[in-house]
């Protein structure tokens, strides 16, 4: 390691640590710049490059916590020299890993994500770096990211765009550019230029396209401007940059991955062009090249919400695609066949398309693997339900990421991969647990009001309002609400996050009529909204609230991953038997809201859960945490040991490798030596 002798040297080694996303999950990285101005680096989202720009070299030299920094140092370094799980394996050098996925939420600096599907990508990329795992990633450079969420004095959301501005966050050249030909408002074509920016996430890439460069036109350089914003025109010409733009990336950058990994359907226009390629410029018969490309790809569907699964008006797909599909060898009827479910459709459906276009497929819960295979089973009309080609792996989070430091300096670290050692909650004492536990909710509450007593009962709920997360269950009783937390003995205290939908005024509606009870002397200062839910406030709250709380409308939360970032924490779940829960659920782990059965109508099935919601909190919930410590001890065990150990992205990359990208590898290796 170089000496640092110098102002230079020392800004040359900060910037080291602060260009890779490492920094995101080794607490101590976060806590040298933390430590350099800690106000300042929290009003810059705890952005280290940002912090970097705006600290002059007096400053850094004055500040810098030496010995600190040199642990960090050894600590990257010891990373780096580890032999991860993949070297162990003797497996065939030429596999490569294509990941696609239209949002990446990697860490609060680079707002890039809107909620649980980037999350998960950018926790699928950390466990990749972890195990070591040969995969680079494609996704989009929003200029202005998603919105942040600020209140105004009645309650209702405004949305705010602050720009991201490359140079302050940790983009590197990655020194490719190529082109993807869209038709402008006169429907002449028009070769937008796409810049490529590479993000380092440990040992992964992940290449980021942007369209706001010099010499593209106004409407081009927009493309790429914000995260699920803009009408339908806006999204498709998004979906063709990352789809057909990704794939030429990464043949600009002299990548050949030999699997194709669609993390939903947004990016699904990738397989056109990986056909031209095979068609146009390999010479391939259409049938072996369709064989070839759905033999190599993965598709992982995520919502069985239809608003998730995205489909276009023809004409529109039409005007964009139909030179490439006659590229193709295709005409446009049996194109548009692929992206319907059966003839009688009018759309195109991304998800058909995909599904249509890959031989491994998957739900991300068992549960939600069931309803995809009824979901889409006219695709496969020949088949059963229960043979409908679609499987699961369920989700999982990046423990380090989500983990509180002092439960993870109490668990200490398993040799092999520096996961948590989540058995290990089974031998501590009480005392140690209870204070880590203790430790982190203190920090959760300096967030809150002082109304709020650290001793109470606290329940959290943070999620995007969508409809069927329905956040106001609990509100839909307001009497019987005001009793649990007006409680003299055995008080209740909830705090709520989250963001509407920019275009969801019945969301927004929603935040509001919370913010109005939380107000209200009903609830006597013990609930709380906690304004612009991002990851680092996601941390604070699944790491210090006692009780986590999820109530979808089953069977629509696909997976769900707060809770299992809570149960990581010894945060004891309490949800509906949805998604991954009915995976994750025992009276070692949990509380159950309901059993699973489910009503012919909404208003029916809203009105049973709320009244199971109560039941369960006023029957065992409340009794066991004042009453019953040393159960409640065993909940917080049981959600460690239990549920920390299985529900991590770790596991869930080994089953992706093992039993999809493998697999997909292998499939593809042997039609070319087939053909
Ligand atoms: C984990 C996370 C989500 C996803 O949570 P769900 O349980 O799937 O709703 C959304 N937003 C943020 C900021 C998160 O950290």
């Amino acid at each position: 390691m170089n000496e640092l002798d110098s102002p230079a040297d020392l800004r040359a080694a900060l910037r080291e640590i602060s260009g890779n996303l490492w920094f995101s999950w080794l607490p101590r990285a976060r806590h040298l710049f933390a430590r350099l101005d800690p106000d300042r680096f929290a009003a810059l989202d705890h952005n280290p490059t940002a912090l970097l720009a705006e600290l002059s070299d007096d400053e850094l030299w004055a500040r810098v916590d030496r010995e600190l920094l040199e642990r960090v140092r050894a600590e990257l370094e010891r990373e780096r020299e580890r032999r991860t799980w993949w070297e162990r394996r003797d497996e065939d050098e030429r596999f490569l890993v294509a990941y696609f996925s239209c949002e990446f939420g990697l860490d609060e600096s680079l707002p890039i994500y809107s909620g649980g599907l980037g999350v998960l990508s950018g926790d699928h990329l950390k466990s990749a770096s972890d195990l070591g795992v040969p995969l680079v990633a494609l996704g989009l450079f929003y200029r202005n990211g998603y919105f942040r969420q600020v209140l105004d004095a009645s309650g209702w959301q405004e949305e705010r765009y602050p720009p991201n501005d490359p140079a302050r966050l940790p983009l590197h050249e990655a020194g490719a550019s190529v082109t993807v030909a869209l038709p402008d408002e006169e429907d002449a074509l028009v070769d937008v230029r796409v810049h490529v920016w590479r993000v380092q996430v440990g040992r992964i890439s992940l290449f980021l396209l942007d369209t706001d460069v010099d010499g593209n036109p106004e409407w081009a350089r927009s493309i790429t401007d914000a995260l699920y914003g803009g009408d339908r025109l806006h999204r498709i010409r998004q979906e063709l940059v990352l789809g057909i733009g990704g794939v030429r990336a990464l043949r600009a950058l002299g990548l050949e991955p030999t699997v194709f990994h669609m993390n939903e359907g947004h990016s699904a226009f990738l397989q056109l062009e990986r056909l031209r390629e095979l068609v146009e410029d390999e010479h391939v018969a259409f049938e072996p090249a369709l064989q070839r490309l759905r033999a190599s790809t993965v598709f992982t569907t995520h919502t069985p919400v239809p608003a998730g699964n995205e489909i276009f008006d023809a004409w529109l797909v039409q005007r964009h695609v139909e030179s490439l599909v006659e590229r193709c060898g295709l005409t446009w009827d049996q194109f548009v066949a692929m992206g319907r479910t059966t003839p009688a459709e009018s759309g195109f459906g991304l998800t058909p398309f995909a599904l249509r276009t890959s031989t491994w497929a998957n739900g991300v819960s068992e549960l939600h693997g069931e309803v995809s295979r009824e979901m889409w089973q006219a695709i496969w009309p020949e088949r059963s339900v229960d043979d409908v080609p679609i499987g699961a792996v369920t989700n999982g989070v990046h423990s380090r990421t989500w983990i509180g430091g002092e439960l993870e300096r109490l668990l200490g670290a398993e040799e092999d991969m520096g996961t948590p050692d989540f058995a290990r909650a089974y031998q501590l004492d009480d005392e140690s647990l209870w204070a880590a536990h203790a430790a982190a909710k203190r920090r959760l509450f300096e967030r809150l009001p002082p109304t709020f007593d650290p001793d109470a009962l606290t329940l959290g709920f943070a999620r995007r309002f969508a409809t069927y997360k329905r956040a106001d269950l609990i509100l839909s009783d307001r009497e019987r609400l005001a009793g649990l937390l007006a409680d003299p003995e055995r008080p209740l205290q909830i705090v709520l996050a989250g963001k509407a939908h920019p275009a969801d005024e019945g969301g927004k509606a929603l935040i509001q009529r919370i913010v109005e009870f939380a107000r209200s002397s009903s609830a006597g200062g013990r609930v709380a909204f906690l304004e612009d839910y991002e990851m680092t406030l996601a941390c604070d709250l699944v790491q210090g609230v006692d009780v986590w709380l999820n109530n979808p409308r089953r069977p629509l939360e696909a997976s769900g991953t707060s809770g299992m970032k809570a149960a990581l924490n010894g945060v004891v779940n309490c949800s509906i038997l949805d998604g991954w829960w009915c995976e994750g659920y025992s009276e070692e782990t949990g509380f159950a809201i309901g059993g699973d059965w489910v009503a012919s109508n909404d208003a029916d099935q809203d009105s049973a859960d709320a009244a199971a919601l109560f039941e369960v909190l006023e029957q065992q919930v409340i009794p066991a945490y004042y009453d019953d410590r040393a159960r409640w001890l065993g909940l917080m065990r049981g959600s460690i040991a239990q549920l920390g150990a299985r529900f991590n992205t770790n596991r869930m990359l080994v089953e992706y490798v093992e039993s999809l990208y493998l697999p997909a590898h292998r499939d593809l290796l042997q039609q070319l030596q087939a053909a």
